[in-house]
C-alpha cells in the first residue's frame, strides 16, 4: 500500500520532506500541497511532486478524502490548528517542532488525543533517530551505569540580528531538552540560566553564550552550553557521566587528514547536513506507523513537555541564575 500525504506549508522543510517522499523513502507518495504562499506550493509540485493537488487553505487539505496522513510543515504558530484538525479527521500527522507556540496549546492537543483514544502525532524530534545519539543512548542504558551528569554543547557559527535571547530556547535548544529526556528516560524539574560576559560576536538583544542547568526527577544535572555566535561551526557536543564510566556523542564522520604539519579534520557549518540522515529515519518511521492508521515516536506528550520546559528555561534567563521549577501534570495512560 501506498500511504497518500498532503502536505501544509512549502517552505525549507516542507520542500525538503516532500523530496524524501517522493525521492528516498518507499510507502509514500505527496499527493495534496497547501501554502499560504501558493507560488510556493506550485513551485515544489512542479519541481517534485507533479500529481499533487494544491488546495487553498490546510484545513480543505485535511478534509481531502485522498489524503490520508498529513504533514505539518508551516510556520510554527499555525501548527496547533492543522494538528487539531487532523485528530478531528483521525489522520495521523507529523508534525515539525514546535508541536503549539505555548504549552498550553500543546496540552490541547494531548487532551484531543486523548479524547480520540489512539495515537495519531508524530512531533518532529529527529535527534532521537541520529544514529549517534541512538548508539549513545544504548552505551548509557547497558554500560556506562546510572547517569549522574550530562554535559552538552550547542554551537552555531553565526545567527541573524533578528535572534534574540528567548530564542535560544525555543529555537536553538529545544533539541537538547527533548532528546536529554529520552536519552536518560528521566523528567525535568527545574532550569537555570548562567550568563558568562557576551561574546563580541553577539548582538545588542542577545545574551550569548548562555549556560541552561535543567535538573532531573533521578538527580541527574544537565549542563548544555548555547553559544549560536561560535564563529568555527556547528557543534553538537554531549558527554554523559555514569556511576561506572563515561559515553560520549560521536563526532560526524569525517576524514582525518595530515597536511602541512598538522592533524586537519572538518566540522560542519550547517545543521541541515549535520542531521540529514535522521530525518530520513523519522519520515520513514511516520510512514509505517500511519499506514497502520497511528502514530509512533516522540509524541503530542514529548511536544507538551518540551514546550512547559522551554518556558520555564525562558523565565530561568530572566531570574538571575535562580531555578524555575518544571511542573508536569500526570501523564495520561495513552503515552505510557
Ligand atoms: P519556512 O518559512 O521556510 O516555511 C514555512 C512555510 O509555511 C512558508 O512557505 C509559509 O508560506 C507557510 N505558511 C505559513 N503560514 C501558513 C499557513 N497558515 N498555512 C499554510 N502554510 C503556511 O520555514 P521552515 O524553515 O520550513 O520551518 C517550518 C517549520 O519547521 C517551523 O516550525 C520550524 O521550527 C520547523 N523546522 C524544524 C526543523 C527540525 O530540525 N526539526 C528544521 C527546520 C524547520
Amino acid at each position: 500500500m501506498t500511504l497518500k500525504i498532503g502536505v501544509i506549508g512549502t517552505g525549507m522543510i516542507g520542500r525538503d520532506h516532500t523530496r524524501r517522499i517522493q525521492q528516498v523513502l518507499a510507502g509514500a507518495e505527496v499527493v495534496a500541497l497547501s501554502d499560504v504562499n501558493v507560488a510556493s506550493a506550485e513551485t515544489v509540485r512542479k519541481d517534485l511532486a507533479p500529481n499533487a493537488k494544491l488546495y487553498d487553505t490546510g484545513e480543505a487539505l485535511i478534509a481531502a478524502p485522498e489524503v490520508q496522513a498529513v504533514l505539518v510543515t508551516s510556520w510554527g504558530a499555525t501548527h496547533e490548528p492543522y494538528v487539531l484538525a487532523a485528530i478531528a479527521a483521525g489522520k495521523p500527522v507529523f508534525c515539525e517542532k514546535p508541536l503549539a507556540t505555548t504549552a498550553e496549546g500543546a496540552r490541547r492537543i494531548v487532551d484531543a488525543e486523548v479524547r480520540f483514544g489512539k495515537r495519531l502525532v508524530q512531533v518532529g524530534f529527529m535527534r532521537r533517530y541520529d544514529a549517534g545519539y541512538v548508539a549513545l543512548k544504548h552505551a548509557v542504558e547497558n554500560h556506562t551505569g546510572a547517569p549522574i551528569l550530562v554535559h552538552a554543547a550547542h554551537r552555531n557559527p553565526a545567527v541573524p540580528e533578528a535572534y534574540v535571547t528567548p530564542m535560544a530556547i525555543h529555537d536553538t535548544m529545544i533539541h537538547e531538552i527533548d532528546v536529554f529526556r529520552w536519552l536518560l528516560n528521566d523528567d525535568y524539574v527545574s532550569a537555570r540560566v548562567l550568563y558568562p560576559r557576551n561574546a563580541a560576536r553577539s548582538h545588542t538583544k542577545l545574551r550569548d553564550p548562555q549556560v541552561v542547568v535543567l535538573e532531573t526527577k533521578k538527580g541527574v544535572l544537565i549542563d548544555v552550553e548555547i553559544f549560536v555566535n561560535c564563529a568555527y561551526g556547528y557543534d553538537i557536543q554531549c558527554e554523559v557521566v555514569g556511576e561506572e564510566g563515561t559515553a560520549r556523542l560521536p563526532e560526524p564522520m569525517t576524514v582525518d587528514m595530515r597536511l602541512g604539519a598538522k592533524r586537519q579534520s572538518t566540522i560542519l557549518t550547517d545543521w541541515k547536513d549535520r542531521f540529514v540522515a535522521s530525518y530520513d529515519v523519522e519520515l520513514n518511521d511516520f510512514i509505517a506507523a500511519a499506514s497502520k492508521g497511528g502514530a509512533t515516536g516522540p509524541s503530542a506528550w514529548d511536544g507538551y513537555a518540551a514546550a512547559v520546559t522551554s518556558d520555564a528555561c525562558v523565565q530561568a534567563q530572566e531570574s538571575n541564575g535562580q531555578a524555575v521549577a518544571i511542573e508536569l501534570p500526570p501523564r495520561p495512560a495513552l503515552y505510557a
